[in-house]
């Protein structure tokens, strides 16, 4: 297919649903108009075939992850999404590969108000640039650097689905089994979460990306403090418990594992009870912040235990 016809074809399945986007798709760039007072948020993130999502991926699943994964990097910063680029790279840009794969990025924008308003098509090897853009009240970002002392850090939804997904990608086509389907489509699908519902209730926040030890301590770093978790506090789905029925070997995938997208929360314990009301996900207190810097894990019964011995703490996408 020629790069005209198809981005002809994009623009008329991605017509402009925003009051607010002045000119979407098929002119030499996007033209959006932010209410007067509202700040931006802005994210980008690159996929890349067979480093962050298997090659053989369905094109409707890397559809979908590539918008997720952006969409959840706004949601950690309490921003509304908005608008949406995006640059696809392929060997081959062949009609019924893209319309898959635009049928998963809308799936991932779901009943969100958001508009795809531009992007690039090139041929190469497979990769996927989406840049994100999404909207705040002034000053009201959630960031990385505001943890206290006595704050509590709490997770939504389940840890580890996803690593555990990817460990089980190989058997995928002959399996059977719920449980292991269930995290596949977790891998393959992330639930990005609403994060603007947040705002003015936590202080700080990151989502789940690398692994909940990596991302927490990139809170941590940035707000010079420290934190004390309970590893038996960690929200696991049935399917992992089912799948990792070794305690330990599960909380190393809970802890390390990437690609689940649910949002670390760091809150004043007075707003537990708000934000698990507002955020459209089950929300678990795991731990608390304290003075002395690091990450410090903790048993059910208060003893010092370190899951990750000798183990990278999270994946790091360019040491493999
Ligand atoms: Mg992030």
């Amino acid at each position: 297919m020629q790069e005209f016809a198809l981005i002809a074809r994009l623009a008329q399945r991605l017509r402009a649903r925003r009051g607010d986007t002045r000119i979407g798709i098929g002119d030499d760039a996007a033209v959006i108009a932010p209410a007067a007072g509202q700040e931006l948020a802005v994210t980008s993130d690159t996929l890349i075939a067979g480093r962050h999502f298997p090659d053989d991926t369905a094109p409707f699943d890397i559809g979908f992850k590539a918008i997720a994964v952006n969409l959840s990097d706004l949601a950690a910063m309490g921003a509304e999404p908005a608008w949406l680029t995006l640059a696809l790279t392929a060997p081959a840009l062949d009609a019924s590969w893209c319309d898959a794969f635009i049928d998963g990025a809308l799936a991932a924008i779901g009943a969100a108000s958001v508009d795809i308003v531009g992007g690039d098509t090139t041929r190469g090897d497979l990769s996927i640039t989406v840049t994100a853009i999404g909207t705040l009240p002034a000053a009201a970002a959630i960031t990385r650097a505001g943890a206290r002392v006595g704050d509590l850090v709490a997770v939504t939804g389940t840890l580890g689905d996803a690593a555990q997904g990817l460990a089980l990608w190989a058997e995928r086509e002959q399996q059977q089994d719920a449980h292991a389907r269930f995290l596949i489509e977790r891998l393959c699908r992330p639930q990005w979460r609403n994060g603007s519902v947040l705002r003015g209730l936590v202080h700080a926040a990151v989502d789940v990306s690398d692994g909940l030890a990596a991302d927490l301590g990139h809170i941590l770093s940035a707000s010079q403090v420290g934190a004390r978790i309970d590893i038996d506090t960690l929200p696991a789905s049935t399917a992992l418990m089912h799948t990792v029925p070794d305690a330990a070997a599960r909380r190393r995938m809970q802890l390390s594992g990437g690609d689940d997208y649910e949002l670390c929360l760091i809150l004043p314990a007075a707003q537990v009870d708000a934000a698990r009301a507002a955020v459209d996900a089950p929300l678990t207190v795991i731990g608390v912040i304290e003075a002395a810097p690091g990450l410090r894990c903790v048993d059910a019964s208060g003893a010092a235990v370190d899951p990750l011995q000798d183990r990278a703490h999270g994946w790091d996408h360019f040491s493999g």
